[in-house]
């Protein structure tokens, strides 16, 4: 790989084998020759944030390191999500998987179909916080992701997934 960029991917799940389903999808997220892995995250468990009453999330956030676009890389994201059978019904539903691109480098993007930094991602407890144990120097939108998670609303529903 040349001239490659460091991501920052969000992934969730809380249908099926949730925790078994992450570790596949890390798997299949590298397993691309154009993406490297750097770091990854603790899982934590969280409470559902907005859409329907639904079962409790696990997530976690990993770094890699790639030479696929942005675009590419979203490609390569949702093909991942489409393997592990994710459906898209209610917005913000329960799903078996969501990978979403929380940063891209420093591009930033209004783009609808991407948008960078992702534009919830700042909120969001359940990615600031594994992102924060992953590394604690890490800074979104100038800001430290340490300080974004300890301000963010749904920090208490969140804890670090022990396994079953
Ligand atoms: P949220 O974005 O609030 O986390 P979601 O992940 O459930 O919600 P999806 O159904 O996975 O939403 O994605 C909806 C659309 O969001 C996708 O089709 C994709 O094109 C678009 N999108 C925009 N920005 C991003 C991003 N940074 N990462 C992933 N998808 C994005
Ligand atoms: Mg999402
Ligand atoms: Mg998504």
């Amino acid at each position: 790989m040349s001239g490659t960029v460091r991501s920052v991917l969000a992934l969730g799940s809380n249908l099926g084998e949730s925790n078994d389903t992450l570790s596949l999808a890390v798997a299949d997220i590298v397993d691309s020759p154009h993406v490297r892995l750097r770091e990854v995250s603790p899982v934590v468990l969280s409470k559902a944030v907005g859409g329907p009453e639904q079962p409790d999330y696990l997530n976690m956030v990993i770094e890699i390191e790639t030479d696929l676009g942005p675009y590419e890389l979203l490609e390569h994201c949702q093909a991942v999500e489409n393997k592990h059978h994710r459906v898209r019904t209610v917005r913000w539903g329960p799903r078996t998987l969501d990978i979403d691109i929380v940063t891209y480098g420093n591009l930033v993007s209004d783009d609808e179909r991407l948008t960078l930094p992702h534009p919830r991602a700042a909120e969001r407890a359940f990615v600031l916080q594994p992102w924060a144990w992953m590394d604690s120097s890490a800074r979104l939108a100038g800001r430290p992701v340490t300080e974004l998670a300890e301000q963010a609303d749904d920090l208490s529903g969140l804890a670090p997934f022990e396994g079953v």
